[in-house]
């Protein structure tokens, strides 16, 4: 591995968690990339990115139901997406997530990854079109939630880039692939090598070797791979098999 300082640093077993594109075409320049890896990062459809607008109330939201998927009075433009209804989500389950009394709030939408892409280049556009955004979803909860507006105490917007920036997923996908239903389940049954052709001790894990990628899927798939390892040095694997 040569990190970004130069420094090299040699081991037995390289295993990658990064974006699976990045990995194979990017670090690895694509050497050990066969017709079937290029097909699929060539064709296969990446899960929408999001943008997400992260509201500090102070008011107790809690007998609220956990997700609410309300209609608008008119419509809210994400930024290239139309939407015409708000997803709401409180975290009061979780009390480290807000002060006794106050709550966090989330809202999700698709988000066209392009427009965002284009818009970042300009950063004085960029922040006020997250600025409209944030003011237009809290103005939307507070018609549906009256006075809600006056208790807001801090709001955050997310977009495709800002996913992409922190995670360097591509296209800043919340998680890998967005494979159909049928497709899915084909692919689950079949797995997705977590090796490349021709490059020895070397294991991808991640939610890009994982149709359906989630945290556990993601998490598992790291378990796997040292299940994997420790067959080929004939060790006992200690975790708990899938
Ligand atoms: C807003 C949002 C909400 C989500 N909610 C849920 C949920 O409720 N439940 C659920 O199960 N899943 C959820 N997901 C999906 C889930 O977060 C992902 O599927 C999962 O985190 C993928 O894990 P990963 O380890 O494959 O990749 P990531 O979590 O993306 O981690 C990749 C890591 O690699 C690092 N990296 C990238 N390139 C390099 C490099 N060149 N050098 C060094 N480091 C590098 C990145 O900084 C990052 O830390 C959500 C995702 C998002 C964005």
């Amino acid at each position: 591995m040569r990190l970004a300082d130069g420094s090299e640093h040699r081991a037995d077993v390289v295993i990658s968690a990064a974006d699976g594109r990045a990995t194979i075409f990017e670090l690895l320049g694509g050497r050990y990339a066969d017709d079937e890896i290029r097909r699929r990062y060539d064709g296969l459809p990446v899960a929408e990115s999001i943008v997400q607008v992260s509201i500090g109330v102070k008011r107790d939201l809690s007998a609220l139901p956990p997700m609410l998927d309300f209609p608008l009075d008119a419509p809210i433009d994400m930024g290239g997406a139309l939407h015409r209804r708000l997803v709401l989500k409180h975290h009061c389950f979780d009390p480290a997530m807000a002060d006794p009394g106050k709550s966090a709030l989330t809202v999700w939408a698709e988000a066209n990854f392009d427009h965002w892409k284009c818009l970042r280049k300009d950063e004085a556009r960029y922040a006020a079109e997250k600025d409209r955004i944030g003011q237009e979803v809290v103005a939307a909860l507070d018609r549906r939630f009256p006075g809600l507006a006056a208790d807001v105490e801090v709001v955050d917007v997310a977009t495709p880039t800002t996913y992409e920036r922190y995670t360097g997923n591509w296209r800043g996908s919340i998680h890998g692939w967005a494979l159909g239903m049928k497709k899915m389940q084909f692919m689950m049954r079949m797995g997705m090598s977590k090796t490349l052709p021709g490059l020895h001790n070397f294991y991808m894990i991640g939610q890009w070797v994982e149709p359906a990628g989630n945290v556990q899927l993601s998490a598992a798939s790291g378990r796997d791979v040292i299940e994997m390892i420790c067959r080929q040095h004939n060790e006992d694997f200690k975790g708990v098999s899938r």
